[in-house]
């Protein structure tokens, strides 16, 4: 046996902690690398997992604890996804330790067994008994789970999911009266799984090129980029390689992005194959999530469909990676200790794993077709939509030139006029929820600020409230100004008030809104789609929520009320994120038979970059959009690293970033430092931001003067008084 196994353990200390084995009559398990173990560490006693074993350790012989406990018998982590993690810390900077319990359950961190076992559920005698008397009245969906799970045998997860879509909360709410019950049970495995339960429809031509040149790479890793506008069947293709993946009897990963993950595309997914999946998601609990991931890890699910985080989950015997809407945002975690970009990391997963990877987007981000242009990535275009759907015609809408009403011009409302008459649907995108983003005094010009942000409170006419939509704060609506005391008034347009106004000129035409104040619970996305799928809703209003994931065949206008947000920002990405947004939103129209009609309203209609979309597409965009990145030398034709903080005061914000950059008076050649600057933002949530960029056109050299710095950064006195982290790579600058 090893003398010295090195522990990782979440902590934000850079390095491993040395322990001695454990007594053999303290544990049931022999220390293995990718296991977990219960340590001492100061007073506390931490859960770790084993990195490496060794024969000698710096550190006193005298001062080595041994292990108090091996918790599992074979690795939890195995060795493919411990070099992921390895890769990860590096690339990232940041502690192996907090990394690794990034990427596992928090009931795994805690203890819990990694073993499989699933929860099934079952009516008791108290809710059969309650059925046969009609319980529940009131509740149709509690009442429809209790008779279903009445009537058979225990249900596992998989199945309720099929049958009753988002049960979860009735299954809490029946649960809470006794009625029903759940237990975990050691997974029955069913012999071979035979993938294909519904065969798809004959592929087209582009479709089939793609799937051939995929299929060919399979056993071998190979980046490919899937470009194809919403419709032009992406969707097929990712399933008709992962039934060919799954038929050959490997496993296939496919991460999605937050709001891409509905229950249509899981339904898809399900209706397609017969074998078992887990789901992996932001709003399940910790034992769902555990559930999720003992399915994942013991193999028996054959498919694991998920959001960012999925990229850790384990996947034994791994043969292909997709990544759809690869553009997203929600690929990067952006907030917290660890900053990744799931994206990125599926594309060093594949090649570490030997499998090919698949980044399918109607608008691929600027820096993968970069890499498409490098050579590094191969380029698979779909051209035409499925079902023979038309491309929408794309207007730009003058605004400076029409009247408007609230935020709506006549042009735009002459044209829902028409579609509604014509039995279209209409789909109404701005990216700004609540009523009005400003509440102002008419007679004094008070606005009404959040006290703890560097930004003004929304106004929430519905619920009576203002609300922060950057720290959250939240306070009743005053009815008069609290300066003067005059009358108070909604300035400018948020989708509520959109909402408001698009039903006082259609009166009876039923309007159904998308935003994060409606959908608040699982469920609440699909029942805003079903009105609008069912034709109930004919008008719908939305932020970003609406760009993705539902088909209405009979939505033949699209209007964006606003572009010109992304126009004139100071981060350079904006542009791009325009550009994605508004063909995003505009794929919504047309998708079935007839053409789409998109009509986006601006005060810049010379602007050069909506002239180029309109003339060029998304291509054209994209091309001239990385010649002037290649030109001002920002990404990618160069790396970014953002040291950033926050302090209770400016200049503490200022002070540790300025000491940090002291730090390397002369930088070394082919690295830039600049800054620091206080954030665009500089207050957020009662804490003053600020950020220095480090810049260089070469990733090696970027990364080498960050593991030289970093350590000493670390060190600074000043950093214990603030909160700082690393972005690389990141997404959004300030
Ligand atoms: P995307 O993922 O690019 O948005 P999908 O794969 O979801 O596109 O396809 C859009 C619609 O067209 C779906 O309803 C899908 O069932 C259908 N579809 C895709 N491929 C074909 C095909 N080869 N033949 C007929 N219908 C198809
Ligand atoms: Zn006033
Ligand atoms: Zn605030």
């Amino acid at each position: 046996m090893p003398k010295v196994f090195r522990v990782a353990l979440d902590t934000p200390l850079r390095r491993l902690f040395d322990y001695l084995p454990p007594a053999p009559d303290q544990t049931t398990f022999p220390p293995v690398v990718g296991a977990r173990v219960r340590v001492p560490f100061g007073r506390q006693r931490l859960i770790g997992l084993i990195l490496e074993a060794a024969d000698s350790s710096e550190v006193p012989a005298g001062r080595l604890k041994p292990i108090l406990e091996v918790l599992d018998g074979t690795p939890v982590v195995d060795a493919g996804a411990l070099a992921l993690l390895g890769w990860a810390a590096q690339y990232y900077h940041h502690p192996i330790g907090e990394v690794l319990s990034s990427a596992l359950p928090k009931a795994l961190r805690m203890g819990a067994s990694a073993a499989a076992s699933e929860e099934r559920w079952f009516a008791t005698a108290a809710g059969v008994a309650a059925r046969a008397h009609g319980e529940p009245r009131r509740a149709p969906r509690q009442r429809a789970l209790l008779e279903f799970l009445s009537a058979g045998t225990a249900a596992t997860a998989a199945t309720l999911d099929e049958h009753h879509g988002s049960w979860r909360e009735a299954a809490r709410a029946l649960t809470a009266r006794g009625w029903i019950a759940s237990a975990a049970v050691a997974i029955e495995r069913s012999a071979e799984p035979h993938a294909a339960r519904a065969t798809g429809p004959e592929l087209f031509a582009e479709q089939h090129t793609a799937v051939e040149a995929i299929g060919e790479s399979l056993g071998g890793f190979r980046a490919f980029v899937l470009h194809g506008i919403t419709g032009s069947g992406k969707t097929e293709v990712y399933l008709r390689l992962v039934e060919r993946v799954v038929d050959a009897g490997h496993r296939a990963l496919v991460l999605v992005p937050e709001i891409g993950l509905t229950p249509q595309l899981v339904g898809r997914f399900r209706e397609r194959f017969g074998v078992p999946m887990a789901v992996l998601h932001s709003a399940l609990t910790d034992s769902e999530r555990l559930g999720a991931w003992r399915e994942a890890f013991s193999g028996h699910a054959r498919i694991v469909l998920g959001t960012r985080s999925a990229v850790f989950a384990p996947v034994p015997d791994l043969g292909l990676i997709v990544v759809d809407e690869e553009h997203d945002s929600s690929f990067k975690q952006h907030e917290g200790g660890f900053r990744y970009s799931a994206r990125d990391l599926a594309v060093v997963r594949a090649q570490q794993t030997g499998v090919p990877v698949i980044l399918g987007s109607a608008t691929p981000s600027l820096e993968t077709l970069h890499n498409v242009d490098a050579g590094r990535y191969t380029h698979l275009r779909l051209q035409r939509r499925a079902a023979h759907a038309q491309p929408p015609r794309l207007i730009l809408l003058d605004l400076r030139k029409s009247a408007m009403q609230a935020g709506i011009s006549m042009q735009a409302m002459l044209a829902i006029e028409r579609h509604l008459a014509q039995d279209g649907q209409v789909l109404v995108f701005l990216n700004r929820r609540g009523y009005a983003p400003t509440l102002l005094c008419t007679a004094c010009g008070w606005i009404a600020p959040c006290s703890e942000c560097d930004a003004r409170l929304t106004v929430h006419l519905g619920a009576g409230r203002l609300r922060c939509h950057h720290c959250g704060a939240d306070a009743p609506l005053p009815p008069r100004c609290p300066v003067c005391g005059f009358a108070v008034k909604a300035v400018g347009q948020g989708t509520e008030r959109v909402e408001e106004i698009l039903g006082e000129r259609f009166a009876g035409v039923a309007i159904a809104r998308l935003d994060r104040d409606v959908v608040r619970k699982r469920g609440d996305m699909e029942a805003v789609v079903r009105r609008m799928a069912s034709g109930e809703a004919r008008i719908l209003v939305g932020t970003q929520m609406v760009t993705k994931g539902h088909d209405f065949p009979n939505m033949t206008l699209v209007v964006v009320l606003n572009a010109d947000q992304g126009l004139f920002s100071t981060d350079f990405r904006a542009p791009e994120r325009l550009a994605q947004t508004i063909v995003q939103v505009a794929g919504r129209a047309g998708r079935g038979s007839r053409a789409g009609e998109v009509l986006i309203q601006t005060e810049f209609p010379d602007h050069p970059l909506l002239q180029n979309l309109l003339a060029a597409g998304y291509d054209g965009f994209a091309h001239v959009a990385l010649e002037e990145r290649s030109l001002a030398s920002w990404p990618p034709f160069s790396r970014l690293a953002a040291l950033r903080d926050s302090a209770k005061t400016r200049e503490a914000a200022l002070a540790f970033l300025s000491e940090a950059r002291g730090l390397v008076p002369r930088p070394p050649r082919g690295v830039r430092l600049l800054g620091p600057v206080p954030a665009a933002m500089a207050k957020r949530a009662g804490r003053y931001h600020a950020q220095l960029l480090i810049e260089s056109t070469q990733r090696a050299r970027l990364h080498g003067f960050l593991d030289a710095w970093l350590p000493e950064v670390e060190g600074l006195r000043s950093a214990r008084a603030v909160r700082w982290s690393l972005d690389v790579d990141p997404l959004e600058l300030f």
